[in-house]
């Protein structure tokens, strides 16, 4: 079997298990969760976070004798004699407010590569726990959702589209002025509150472009979702419409804007510019 192929398989058999895992404790969701401490990418961990990593990690183990896992839960962890040889970066549960809170809009990532650096990202799936709707990638060789072919939408306009924006994270003064007139311009503004799910649904027409310029963006969030973008036909690009050229660390962050094409892609990199609130 090729080797993203294969790939393709440990990763599905990964996140089913996280389904399985993480089923008994979904009965919590809507009840206060204790926090158990804080993530390798600086967030609180919940119980449903370890059980679906754990999940993930049983099942490379059982496939695999050794590799690096880079999570936004237990950070860069080595497993096996010989774990340069694959990289698994992975947010087992990415959204995990809306899955505590109910809102049907939360995603397990895993992106696997040869190095630690999102160009090498050779094998992703996203999956859409809450309807098992699964999004994969081997470089090369296209993106799927199920086992459809994907592509993104034909949206040219910011005006007419349905873009997301996300806004989180307590720097709205310094983030405002350079979003306002995209903002201005958009009818269609959305935050779904998983970003790893919302760059897919970039990828798959649903949505036209998904754009996040905080600062807080994690690699563990957005690394399997680059590549289903870039197999799907779609950009994704640094606000400058620079290639995203960064380390797989939980801890490095990037700006991103993803769009459909190159039409919506330079429209919005012409109204979120740096030195654009001047004007
Ligand atoms: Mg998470």
């Amino acid at each position: 079997l090729p080797k993203t192929e294969r790939w393709t398989q440990i990763l599905v058999e990964c996140k089913d298990n996280v389904k399985k895992d993480t089923k008994p404790l979904l009965g919590q969701i809507g009840r206060t969760q204790r926090d158990l401490g804080t993530g390798a990418g600086g967030d609180a961990i919940k119980s449903v976070d370890l059980a679906a990593e754990n999940a993930i990690i049983r099942t490379l183990q059982r496939n695999e004798s050794s590799f690096t896992v880079i999570s936004e839960e237990s950070g860069v962890v080595e497993y096996g004699g010989n774990p340069d040889k694959c990289y698994i970066t992975m947010d087992p549960i990415d959204g995990t407010t809306n899955l505590m809170r109910g809102v049907p809009f939360y995603a397990t990532s895993i992106a696997v590569s040869s190095k630690p650096e999102l160009s090498a990202v050779h094998t992703a799936l996203v999956t859409d726990l809450c309807h098992d709707l699964t999004y994969t990638a081997r470089a090369g060789k296209g993106a799927f959702l199920q086992n459809r072919k994907i592509r993104p939408s034909e949206t040219l306009g910011v005006e007419d589209g349905v873009i997301g924006v996300d806004l989180n994270g307590y720097r709205i003064q310094e983030l405002a002025p350079r979003l306002s007139s995209l903002l201005g311009q958009t009818k269609h503004m959305r935050h779904l509150g998983a970003n790893a799910l919302e760059l897919c649904y970039v990828a798959d027409g649903t949505i036209d472009a998904f754009v996040d310029i905080r600062g807080r963006l994690r690699t563990t969030d957005m690394a399997a979702a680059w590549l289903i973008l870039r197999e799907a036909g779609a950009t994704i690009t640094t606000p400058k419409g620079d290639e995203l050229e960064v380390g797989l660390d939980p801890r490095q962050r990037v700006d991103c804007i993803a769009a459909a094409n190159g039409n919506i892609h330079e429209r919005i990199l012409e109204l979120v510019r740096p030195g654009k609130e001047a004007e």
